[in-house]
């Protein structure tokens, strides 16, 4: 029998491939799969702390940006849940983010597109002209492999946790990264002294989660960055700007030497932490220090952590500090370490059979075209579009959620070669460049 050709299949379903999936649904002329990996859509789950929320306005969910009449819009799920003056009472934009992973899950749900507990094991081009892919998955309740074919593939894979060497190959129970905070809670509990690295968001909450049950549970407390301060994102409304479609293209058009210059320079765009949560803990240090309480809690802004050592008591770490600009080194005695040293992306494994015709640059990053196809080297009249890995070539707003749906719109116009959403220009107030 011959084998159904696919018009787009999808590795790896996160909010970007989802938004996808949703705004993809009512195209009836086109065939599309997404595979998961996981047995159901989970969003970041180690950081689903209570109390924390999006960074975004609800208005950056799935399809929103692209099409606010789509079913699967948050109000849709709110409407859904009957929760809409719940959420108008709340009187704020951005939805807790336990929320937002019951909303996705909503939505994956009714996804027909959208399989779960399926591993994508291998993706082999097809044809000279590059003119198809078959693609492995193994369902991994039963084991079994199925192959698929399509046109077009996307790789919405995301990224994975960083962790520094000098945190490498210690045990996992003491010293682990931010990204399975949720997993180590009752380790926390039980430490007497704990140490917080880094200082972005994830970093931030995990502090004041901890400093909320410090009292309760009686550890020592340290949040330690190499960074000079524990700095606010930058969050005012024409920094915000620099997340608009039109800051994408100008970005891309730039030569790559100067966008990784000014990519370094934009940290605090996407890397420092809420001011609200800044708020909410410089809250809790004032309510604690009340009557001048020792606390046991330590901040140290401009400090790098250079190794960890097992303690040979077994009574924890030493950790190896350097106040870099003083250039003084010291050692913190901690139990529990967390790193929340951020992620890197992920080129999964199942591009190995691609790796020879993608086009890489001297850094091992891949060309990018602007409409998010990867460059071949060789001639391809199938495409193999991306969401992630991409920063060095679209910048800073690659990871946003807002932006997302807005790449989505570019996707899908290009595979159904109309406009089937539209692409807006003058979305935003400044210029980057002179127009003329
Ligand atoms: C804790 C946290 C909070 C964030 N909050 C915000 C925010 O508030 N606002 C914002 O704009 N951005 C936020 N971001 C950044 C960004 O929006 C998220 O990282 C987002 O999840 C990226 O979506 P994604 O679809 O690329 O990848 P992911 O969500 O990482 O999903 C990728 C999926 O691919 C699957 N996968 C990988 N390989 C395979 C394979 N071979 N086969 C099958 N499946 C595979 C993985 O299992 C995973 O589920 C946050 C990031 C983090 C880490």
């Amino acid at each position: 029998m011959k084998q159904k050709v696919y018009d787009l299949i999808g590795v790896g379903i996160g909010p970007f491939n989802l938004g996808l999936a949703a705004l993809m649904d009512p195209i009836k002329e086109m065939d599309t799969l997404f595979f998961e990996q996981k047995e159901q859509f989970n969003w970041h789950p180690g950081m689903l702390i209570e109390g924390t929320r999006l960074q975004v306005p609800f208005m950056a969910d799935l399809v929103t940006m692209a099409d606010p009449t789509n079913p699967y819009s948050y109000l849709n799920y709110l409407k859904h849940h009957n929760r809409l003056y719940h959420f108008y009472f709340l009187q704020r934009l951005e939805m807790p983010r336990n929320e937002y992973n019951h909303y996705c899950q909503w939505a994956a749900n009714q996804l027909e597109s959208c399989q779960f507990g399926s591993k994508v094991l291998a993706v082999v081009p097809i044809g000279k002209p590059v003119g198809r892919y078959e693609i492995t998955v193994e369902k991994l309740t039963t084991g079994e492999t199925e192959t698929y074919v399509a046109k077009n593939i996307i790789l919405g894979v995301g990224t994975i946790p960083s962790l520094p060497k000098a945190l490498q190959d210690l045990p996992e129970e003491d010293v682990f990264h931010s990204s399975t905070f949720l997993d180590h809670t009752e380790r926390c509990k039980q430490a007497k002294k704990i140490t917080v690295i880094g200082s972005g968001q994830s970093s931030a909450e995990i502090f004041r989660e901890l400093l909320k049950e410090r009292q309760e549970y009686g550890y020592s407390l340290n949040w330690v960055t190499r960074s000079q301060g524990f700095f606010p994102m930058e969050e005012t409304r024409l920094s915000l700007e620099h997340f608009s479609p039109e800051y994408v293209d100008y970005f891309y058009d730039l030569p790559q030497e100067q966008k990784d210059d000014i990519f370094k320079g934009q940290q605090l765009l996407y890397k420092g932490i809420s001011p609200h949560t800044i708020t909410d803990i410089y809250n809790l240090l004032y309510e604690q220090s009340v009557g001048g309480k020792d606390m046991d809690v330590m901040l140290m802004p401009l400090t790098e952590i250079n190794g960890v050592r097992e303690k040979e008591d077994g009574t924890g770490y030493e950790v190896e500090c350097r106040q870099w600009q003083k250039g003084e080194n010291f050692l913190l005695d901690s139990e529990v370490i967390i790193a929340g040293t951020g992620y890197r992306p992920l080129i999964p494994k199942c591009l190995q059979d691609l790796e020879e015709i993608i086009d890489w640059d001297e850094q091992g990053r891949y060309h990018v075209s602007k409409d998010y196809r990867l460059n071949l080297t060789c001639e391809a009249s199938s495409h193999i579009f991306v969401h992630s890995g991409m920063q060095h070539t679209h910048g800073v707003g690659s990871t946003n959620l807002g932006l997302a749906v807005n790449r989505n719109k570019i996707i899908i116009n290009q595979l159904a070669e109309k406009e089937i959403y539209p692409v807006l220009e003058g979305n935003i107030f400044q210029q980057f460049e002179r127009n003329e």
